[in-house]
């Protein structure tokens, strides 16, 4: 809801910020396996794992 700028106490926009702008983007979950963050419901990036079984091989660069 829209309110006058000079309505919102400093303390209570401040808050408002601190909630909407998390560091995460929704979608994106801890991979149980190695705690990466990944988008949730796809197989993760850094470990090739889903839903605990190994899907891709992850190639290690030496
Ligand atoms: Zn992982």
């Amino acid at each position: 809801m829209a309110v006058p700028k000079r309505k919102v106490s400093k303390a209570r926009r401040d808050k408002r910020r601190s909630n909407n702008s998390k560091l995460t983007l929704p979608g994106m979950t801890k991979c149980p396996k190695c705690g990466e963050y990944n988008l949730s419901h796809r197989v993760c990036k850094a470990c090739g794992t889903y839903a605990g079984k190994e899907i891709i091989t992850i190639k290690e660069e030496a």
